[in-house]
């Protein structure tokens, strides 16, 4: 397990289609996980997605709990989702902020389904199927396009709807 470097915006990996982890309990699989995790952790992330350390593989994880950059995140233990696949989604999108550990100081509000079936396969190779709702969907879905080569300011409606990390966080101190 090591802390990895996360690459930003502009490098061509996070541009890329990743591509299906063929063998979930091998070690350099198992090592990345780890390492993942580590990761999101020490950068106070809720999620981080392979790409982001220049692993073209599907595979991140959601590892929503309150930090410096999310104070209102619910609690979960860190979660690896491995060839990930959003199955079904409700009607409603709701518009909420985002930030990425590869697009330093920037904030967005993105527009996001609130209620989503997901399925996967978890670090032991086991077929999981779930429905997430709110914050946590959000970070599935911020991950997915990790995945497939998108970035969150490709989601944004306006550039009109985009902060800067300073701009945001005086926000949410006026917010309470
Ligand atoms: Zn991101």
């Amino acid at each position: 397990m090591s802390l990895l470097n996360i690459i930003q915006l502009g490098h061509p990996t996070l541009r890329q289609l990743a591509q299906p982890v063929t063998n979930i309990a091998s070690d350099p699989v198992q090592q990345l996980i780890d390492s993942l995790m580590a990761t999101a952790q020490q950068a106070h992330g809720v999620g981080i997605a392979a790409p982001q350390v220049n692993h073209s593989d599907r595979l991140f994880i959601v590892a929503s709990r309150p930090n410096l950059r999310y104070p209102q995140a619910p609690t979960m233990s860190p979660t690896a989702m491995i060839n990930p696949e959003l199955v079904a989604h409700g009607e409603h999108q709701v518009k909420g902020w985002e930030g990425c550990l590869s697009v330093p100081s920037i904030r967005g509000q993105v527009p996001r389904y609130t209620e989503i079936e997901v399925a996967y396969w978890d670090r032991w190779g086991d077929r999981q199927q779930q429905i997430l709702s709110g914050f946590v969907a959000r970070i599935f879905q911020h991950e997915l396009d990790h995945l497939n080569g998108l970035v969150f300011l490709d989601r944004v409606e306006s550039t009109a709807e985009l902060v800067s990390e300073q701009v945001y966080s005086e926000r949410q101190k006026d917010e309470g």
